[in-house]
């Protein structure tokens, strides 16, 4: 008994280090609202709240056909997109694959890749071409006497310093990127002088971060937008922002008309300088092994590429355990062993195994006893449990490459266990975020006490975890709620952004030319 007791106390200590009550969130999302106020007055600060010099959203009555080029996840697209003006576009694309070669190669070389496949797609797929489709409506702003180039929206998800709609300097890479020769130079100049090079008739127009282009897509379909966020490989958000709150601007043209301006915050590198997050030893170890130690703190709490490492960093723990291993018979399959071996996808699939259609029943048969135990009691559960850990246990079997005979019931509940603790401190946190943009905005008050609003406040999102993490926004919102409170939340609509990155560059190429 006296073991049993201690093995207990090793999973409470995890646990208790993974919670967040209302009062860290409230504090973290404090720091939040200070490092936004501080990245808006200062450059160079690890909130960047890059100003994107884009002064409105699309409303979804606008036209015409775009090229868009997207860069910043596991796949390099080049899409088409026409706007039909009634709040829907249609799209040609094709995805091209980035080797880890060109990550971390010669940036020219990355470059040249890019304008090839840009080249490719315009062979294979596009209606316009060259010379431009007849249904293009814009005139071309740069060169009005020959044959309009194509224009092109670049979606570089990586942190830029933005100084006009077309020009940004690379800060760092993120994300598995580390291409030599491209940090400080402009990321547009970088790829216009490979098209230049390959003599095509493209012009970038416009540089998007894609929560910029997730902003502008959702606006496009709902007609209005507050936010755009991603949660994918990696984290971040952009919002729209009163321009006279960027005290950095100074007393630029940009900032002297007014209006409003698209902020790309790049809270992926909150929390950088380690002061609130309740970092864990499986979090330290993920950093201290990571291309960027200390960087993107925040995005390593929340994001795809993290959470199925920090979940085998538990299971390793527990594999180790002393005196006595507590899972798979304390042996590690070379999954395990190797670094990043668990997808957050598989974490995925273990929650849905567990919680597909548990609610129901819940709901028609009430809660099952061994709730009230504890979770590592599986002898007290009911048979309908027992067939879900026994699907796990089978998920873990052939992702894990584990023998069965290592795999016990015990150890699939553990494992589920151990994924819903990191993936429940994931969207906690992302509702922090979110709760930071509506209270800058003046949409609600810490803590709550805002009346209920007018009108809904739309959220466009994209990205895997959103999408397909069970639960993912559930946990966000529970969060949101302890932070706005419930009038607010219930009236925050967080919907897909059809296609941010691609639709989203071409709307931003349109305000581009649009801006002239
Ligand atoms: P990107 O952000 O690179 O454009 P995605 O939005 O598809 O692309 O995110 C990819 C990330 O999402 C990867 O880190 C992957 O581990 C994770 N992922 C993929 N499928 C799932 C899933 N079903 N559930 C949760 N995470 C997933």
């Amino acid at each position: 008994a006296a073991s049993v007791e201690a093995e207990r106390k090793i999973l409470d200590d995890i646990e208790e280090q993974f919670h967040l009550d209302e009062d860290a969130l409230i504090e973290i999302t404090k720091q939040f609202l200070e490092d936004f106020r501080t990245g808006l007055a200062e450059y160079n600060h690890p909130m960047a709240m890059i100003p994107t010099f884009v002064t409105g959203v699309p409303d979804g009555t606008e036209t015409g056909t775009f090229l868009a080029l997207d860069l910043g996840g596991t796949n390099l697209r080049v899409c088409e997109v026409t706007l039909l003006g009634n709040h829907e576009f249609s799209m040609k694309q094709q995805k091209y694959r980035v080797s880890e070669a060109l990550k971390t190669g010669e940036a020219s070389v990355l470059f040249d890749y890019l304008a090839d496949s840009v080249d490719a797609f315009l062979t294979e797929h596009s209606s316009v071409g060259s010379p431009l489709s007849p249904t293009h409506d814009i005139a071309n702003p740069f060169d009005p006497v020959s044959t309009p180039a194509v224009p092109l929206g670049l979606t570089f998800s990586f942190p830029v310093e933005q100084t006009a709609l077309n020009q940004g300097r690379i800060l760092t890479w993120t994300k598995g990127f580390a291409a030599k020769n491209a940090v400080g130079h402009d990321v547009v100049r970088l790829l216009q002088d490979a098209f230049d090079r390959k003599h095509l008739h493209v012009r970038c127009v416009a540089l998007v971060n894609d929560t910029v282009g997730t902003l502008l897509s959702r606006a496009y379909s709902a007609g209005s937008c507050l936010l755009g966020s991603i949660f994918g490989t990696g984290t971040n958000g952009a919002f729209v922002e009163k321009v006279e709150n960027v005290t950095k601007l100074g007393d630029s043209p940009a900032r002297k008309n007014g209006g409003l301006m698209v902020i790309n915050t790049e809270w992926g590198a909150f929390n950088n300088t380690r002061t609130k997050l309740p970092t864990t030893p499986f979090d330290n170890k993920l950093d201290r092994q990571s291309i960027n130690p200390r960087f993107q703190a925040f995005e390593k709490f929340i994001s795809g590429m993290y959470l199925g490492e920090i979940t085998r960093n538990i299971l390793l723990a527990l594999v180790d355990a002393a005196p006595r291993p507590l899972l798979f018979n304390g042996k590690a399959s070379s999954v395990l062993n190797t670094h990043y071996g668990i997808d957050t996808a598989i974490m995925s699939e273990v929650e849905d195994a567990w919680e597909s259609g548990r609610e129901a029943e819940i709901k028609a048969h009430g809660q099952p006893d061994w709730q009230n135990a504890h979770w590592t009691d599986v002898e007290a559960l009911i048979p309908s449990d027992l067939a879900r850990l026994e699907r796990i246990r089978g998920i873990l079997v052939q992702r894990l490459l584990l023998d069965p005979e290592d795999v016990s019931l015990r150890d699939a509940a553990t494992v589920r266990w151990a994924a819903s603790l990191v993936a429940n401190r994931a969207a906690r946190l992302s509702g922090t975020a979110v709760a930071a943009v509506l209270v800058q905005t003046g949409h609600a008050k810490l803590g709550g006490g805002t009346p209920e609003p007018e009108k809904n406040i739309i959220i466009g999102v994209d990205g895997s975890l959103i999408q397909h993490y069970p639960n993912f926004q559930t946990r966000l919102r529970a969060s949101l709620r302890v932070l706005v409170g419930e009038a607010v939340e219930k009236r925050v609509e967080i919907d897909l952004a059809k296609d941010g990155s691609g639709a989203g560059a071409a709307l931003c190429a349109l305000q581009a030319v649009k801006q002239g």
